[in-house]
């Protein structure tokens, strides 16, 4: 194998200069051969990144930041809560071939550790400036510690340190100019970095990730602990992808042939995108395995032809032994012990998974009866609107053409991905039999609830406004215009679109639609109703200081704290609201995959659902109660000032302000700061702010598109509001 000591370009005379008698061989220097094995372990920052993330998940860490600046050359600091290293390990940490999960080349075929070669910290010290900090149990204090080409700069001084281990590579290739160079070129190394902590929190799923540029408020990855893998994966690829996601399972375990299990999500015939996106994990190692990912390519353009770039998502176990995971310096590539026969296994299993959905889904699109003017006949080029069926056989006019496609990307703030709204009746369609014969079998007597929730499903569909059906299915949503109103553009027109209005009837509709089908938010302390009425009691109140008003508020909440725990079954059944005999709250529903109300409206909720419903008359009540949570799960702007702008002053420290920060835990962020403003209320209001922008972004937009009926009173009360027209716009530019 040739390998080059350097990066240094070759001259261009090489030729003339070749020896003509055989070269003396001689010895490398350790250094040189240390050089050019880390340049192979660490190809470019991201394979830093992998190996520092793998180091924290097998320190069994259940959150890990990373942070990243410059696409990693001038920083990575990837930090976790995991056990630490211990003080007596420091020295030869960075050692090459020193590991704590490896002792004699029998353990390889046991291994379960992602590491094991003990290479990956030593590479870094040889291309990089390392530091590490770590604590680890029951110790008061933690160290730090810098290496360089395999050893420690000074010993290790005692320091601050939070639980686990945090390290930070500064610097990397900076003794190698030509890779620095060409990688100082490339732009995508963040995006390759984003992409590999993605893949690893929809698969470490008990483990919270999350990723963010050096000094970005805002992390590109983020996700908390949690045991569903869907909504893992709706968190990091979108509730988009995660909606249009078939479970698949399989495994043979007959010990003579290819023993292995298979547990994966693939995409449906509703799902589009550019390019596959194929997340492979053997035996918990992220791997490429290019013969599989083939293989079920072939199967998707086969039996898919529109939707013939799936998004896959697959781990695979198979016993130890069977598997070589020593191929390859990065660990990238493992190879299987029969693996043709696993992988046409998992192909016959895809292909069939497939070939069956999209049967279920022909026969659907031939006996769903049109249920409404939305309805979207089922066409060809079906994963196309039809503004763009339209722009394929007449010309349009180049003024026209104008970000018209809404499920092209390209031009929005913030791409996502989108579904097709067929696809979504068929599902509803056969939803709602199986939801009614369920309920037919538990309730046999109970047709009167059913009956009357029809007839607000009925008034929802017959007040739907035709124009705003398609202005929500097709627009291209751009940004938020202030703190209530959306910026979109449907066609060549802009409109503003006040979200507030819009989330809360998509989320009484939706309670309507979902009733007692909901999944569970399980709140994790049990709120007191009394305590959350006398709350919102007092919020209203003009005089909080009245005493006699309170006793007054007192037999108020009492009242309405009965009142609920007698309605308790119906809260239950029927919403998911789960009030025990206590007259605790514990557990609200989820009216949309991937979102939670603001708990800071709960009290008022609470009282609102005492006071505001008509629990005499059935379908007031479904009304008032899907009403009642539809104003709670509205996206309102939060309670906390928008601190982008004017906003901004409200964070001004009041006089006697808050602590000074603890400087030992502000290690790696010099970027600070304005004495002057409250930077924990300010980064509270800042996530806050985010997280609803995310959510109208991610959640409102795309549910709107697959679910929403805009009732026609919102083309007159100021929910949509026309503020261009581009086609004059352009007149107005071609004069200048
Ligand atoms: P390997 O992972 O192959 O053992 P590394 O060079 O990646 O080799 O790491 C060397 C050793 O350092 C590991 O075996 C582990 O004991 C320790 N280590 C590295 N990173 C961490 C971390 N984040 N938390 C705890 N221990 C760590
Ligand atoms: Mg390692």
């Amino acid at each position: 194998m040739e390998s080059r000591a350097s990066d240094e370009p070759l001259p261009m005379d090489v030729e003339l200069q070749l020896p003509k008698e055989p070269p003396k061989i001689h010895r490398l220097d350790q250094s040189v051969v240390n050089r050019i094995a880390a340049g192979e372990v660490i190809q470019r920052p991201v394979s830093a990144v992998k190996e520092l993330v793998e180091n924290s998940i097998d320190a069994n860490s259940s959150s890990i930041n990373v942070t990243i600046k410059d696409g990693g050359l001038k920083l990575i600091q990837v930090s976790d809560d995991g056990h630490g290293i211990r003080y007596e390990d420091l020295s030869i940490l960075c050692e090459r071939h020193t590991t704590s999960k490896l002792s004699s080349f029998e353990d390889l075929w046991s291994i379960k550790s992602m590491g094991f070669r003990g290479e990956a910290l030593a590479s870094m010290t040889y291309v990089g400036h390392v530091t590490v900090t770590t604590i680890t149990k029951g110790q008061l204090h933690g160290y730090r510690v810098s290496y360089r080409d395999g050893v420690m700069e000074h010993e290790p001084k005692a320091c601050a340190a939070v639980k686990g281990t945090q390290i930070m590579v500064e610097n990397l290739f900076y003794n190698m100019a030509a890779r620095r160079k060409t990688l100082q070129n490339s732009a995508d190394d963040y995006s390759k970095i984003v992409d590999l902590i993605s893949r690893f929190a929809i698969h470490h799923i008990n483990v919270g990730f999350s990723c963010r540029k050096h000094g970005a408020m805002r992390a590109d990855v983020h996700t908390v602990a949690t045991s569903s893998r869907l909504d893992a994966i709706g968190s990091v690829y979108g509730v988009s992808v995660a909606r249009n996601l078939m479970e698949i399972e399989a495994s043979n375990d007959d010990p003579s042939g290819s023993p292995f299990e298979m547990h994966g999500f693939i995409s449906n015939a509703d799902y589009a995108a550019k390019k596959i996106t194929m997340v492979l994990f053997i035996n918990d190692r992220l791997v490429e395995c290019s013969a599989l990912k083939r293989a079920i390519e072939v199967v998707y353009s086969a039996t898919l032809p529109k939707a013939s770039k799936p998004f896959i998502y697959m781990t695979i176990v198979v016993p130890p032994e069977n598997v070589d995971v020593n191929v390859h310096p990065t660990k990238r590539e493992v190879s299987l012990l029969n693996q043709e026969v696993i992988l046409e296994k998992i192909q016959t299993l895809v292909e069939s998974r497939l070939r069956s959905s999209n049967d279920a889904r022909t026969f659907q699109e031939e006996t769903t009866e049109p249920s409404s003017s939305c309805y979207v006949k089922p066409c060809k080029e079906a994963n196309l609107s039809p503004l763009v069926l339209g722009s394929k056989s007449q010309k349009i006019p180049v003024h026209k053409m104008v970000r018209t496609d809404s499920l092209n990307p390209f031009g929005r703030l913030h791409a996502y991905m989108d579904t097709q709204p067929i696809g979504h009746l068929d599902k509803s369609a056969s939803l709602t039999a199986v939801r009614s014969s369920v309920r037919q079998r538990r309730y046999p007597n109970d047709s009167s609830g059913c009956v009357t929730v029809q007839q607000l499903l009925d008034e929802i569909n017959s007040s739907c406004h035709s124009g705003l059906l398609d202005i929500v299915r097709h627009c291209t949503y751009i940004g938020m215009a202030d703190d209530v109103f959306a910026l979109l553009q449907h066609n060549t027109h802009l409109y503003l679109a006040n979200v507030v209005n819009l989330s809360k009837e998509l989320m009484y509709q939706q309670v309507l639609s979902r009733l007692e089908h909901f999944n569970a938010i399980q709140l994790s302390d049990p709120a007191p109703l009394k305590d959350l009425i006398m709350l919102a009691l007092k919020e209203e109140d003009v005089d909080p200081e009245s005493i006699e008003n309170d006793a007054f508020k007192e037999k108020v909440a009492e009242m309405n704290t009965n009142l609920l725990k007698q309605k308790a079954d119906v809260l239950e059944f029927h919403f998911c609201i789960h009030i025990d005999q206590h007259g605790n709250l514990s557990r609200l529903p989820v009216i949309l995959d991937q979102y939670t109300p603001d708990m800071d409206r709960l009290p008022e909720f609470v009282l609102s659902l005492g006071n505001d419903v008509d629990w005499n008359d059935e379908k007031k009540m479904f009304q008032t109660i899907a009403a009642t949570l539809g104003d709670f799960y509205a996206m309102h702007p939060p309670l906390l000032p928008n601190p982008s702008g004017e906003g901004l002053r409200f964070y001004k420290k009041r006089k006697l302000g808050c602590a000074e920060q603890n400087p030992c835990n502000t290690t790696g962020n010099d970027e600070i700061s304005e004495n002057d403003v409250d930077h924990e209320l300010l980064s509270e209001a800042e996530l806050a702010w985010s997280q609803r922008e995310w959510s109208i972004q991610h959640v409102l937009f795309p549910s709107m598109r697959l679910f929403f009926k805009p009732p026609a009173s919102m083309a007159t009360n100021g929910t949509f509001v026309q503020v261009a027209s581009l086609e004059k716009l352009y007149k107005i530019f071609e004069r200048c």
